[in-house]
Order: structure tokens, then sequence, then C-alpha cells
């Protein structure tokens, strides 16, 4: 039985003063999630705020990017040490704004998973496809593509010590969610690419559905048999959105 994760990812929003509210918030309402692991991806600037409040809660947090590199002359760069020294658990990788705005290619993110995993982090691997792509019918090429990299470069194992975020370009942040059957279709098609080259990890890996879920979508979409979590970006920047999501995944 995998269980679900619900992630935030607050992208580049917030300020110590929104992030203080919006972490009180989601603390005090933590006690009706029973079962879902909740996490928060937050700007790296704020992470000495947001460790020094979840410290103790039962939210865990990390980042939404990170170098490949350890340390050295890379101006603007955050290192996965710099994560952990504020006891990251989590970190994002290969989200669609990255591999779209900043060019970040398969190879690249496929480094990037392996760099977080060696260092002790729990590499969220962001997959999916454009609207031109779902249209010309190459979803699950497109999601294959994109986990192979993981795969060849850190063999299929080490995707057991991640978790997969499916998110459909199309779906992020627009409003249109793919439909509960739309997303478990995919879902069971990237499960079944895993369980081809090792059945256990297909098994165990959780796959978490991102694109526009909210309160109001989220248990249709939790309920299917092989979404196990949310990546939520703007319903993860107002308590109760969050709160009612995390509670629809248990
Ligand atoms: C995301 O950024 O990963 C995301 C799913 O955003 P939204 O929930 O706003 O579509």
């Amino acid at each position: 039985m995998r269980k679900p994760i619900i992630a935030g990812n607050w992208k580049m929003n917030g300020s110590r003063s929104s992030i203080k509210d919006l972490l009180d918030g989601i603390k005090a309402g933590m006690g009706d999630v029973k079962s879902a692991e909740v996490a928060i991806c937050a700007p790296a600037i704020y992470l000495a705020d947001v460790s020094a409040q979840l410290t103790g809660s039962k939210v865990a947090w990390g980042g939404q990017n990170l170098s490949t590199e350890a340390s050295g002359a890379f101006t603007g760069e955050i290192s996965a040490d710099m994560l952990l020294d504020f006891k990251s658990e989590y970190v994002i990788v290969g989200h669609s704004e990255r591999r779209t705005l900043y060019g970040e290619t398969d190879e690249l993110v496929a480094e990037k998973f392996e760099v977080a995993r060696k260092a002790g982090l729990k590499p969220i691997l962001c997959i999916g496809e454009s609207l031109e792509e779902r249209e010309s019918g190459v979803t699950n090429e497109v999601c294959g593509r994109q986990i192979n990299a993981v795969i060849e470069r850190s063999g299929v194992k080490a995707l057991a010590e991640g978790v997969i975020a499916y998110e459909p370009i199309w779906a992020i942040g627009t409003g249109k969610t793919a439909t509960p059957e739309m997303a478990q279709e995919t879902h069971a098609a990237i499960r079944q690419f895993i369980a081809e080259k090792d059945a256990a990890v297909a098994e165990k890996v959780r796959i978490q559905y991102g694109g526009s879920m909210n309160a109001a979508n989220a248990a249709d979409l939790l309920a299917m048999e092989d979404i196990d979590g949310g990546l939520i970006g703007g319903a993860s920047l107002k308590a109760e959105d969050f709160l009612a999501i995390c509670k629809a995944a248990g």
C-alpha cells in the first residue's frame, strides 16, 4: 500500500509575513490529516523560516530546484548540501517551468535527480506532456522518455527513492484539470512502463498528479488507483485549500 503524499509547490510566491500566516494555518489543521504525508517546497531563501516553523510538526519541507554542483563558482545556484543544511527532505527536479523557461533537458534533470538522491534528499521528478504532445497522441512516449533518462543514468531502482509527479503542462496553473479517468490512464501507463523494467519498483513508487488540483477536484483524482498524491501549485498558497486536499488524501 503506497502512502499518499501531498506536496505544495509555492513557486516564486510569498513573503516572510505571508509564509508565517500560511504555515500557522496549515499546522493548525494538520490534526485532521490522518495518513497522508505532507510537504512544502518553498523558495530557497525562505527555507530557514520554513524549517524553524515546521520543525516538530507533521509537515516536511524542501526546495524547488538544486544545482548539480557541490560548491564553487556557480553564481545564483543552490546545492544539495545547502538544502540539507536547512533539514530539507524533498527537492523538486524537472518542473515543467524549469524545463520550458530555463532549458532544462531530460539529461540535466536526470543528473539533478541523481545528485539529490545521492546527497540524501528525496527528489520529486516532474514529468508530463504539452498540449500539442497530448493532441498528437504521444503522451506516454514523452513520459517514458523523461523517466528513461533517470533510469539510464541511475538505474530503475533509484526511482523508488524519489517520487514521480505526473503534471500535464496544459493543466498547470490553467484551471484545466485532467479528468480523473484521463489522469489515471496516464498514471497506469507510467507504472506499466516502470513495471516492464522492475515490477517491485513500479509497485512501490508513488506517482503524484499535478495540474490545477484543488479542494473541489482532489477527492475524485486521489480516489484513482494509480494516483498516490498531488503536487499542488496555486492551491498550496491558501491554508484552507491546501488542507482540504491533504484531508482528501487521507
Ligand atoms: C505545479 O506547479 O506543480 C502545479 C501543479 O501548479 P498548479 O497546481 O497551480 O496547476
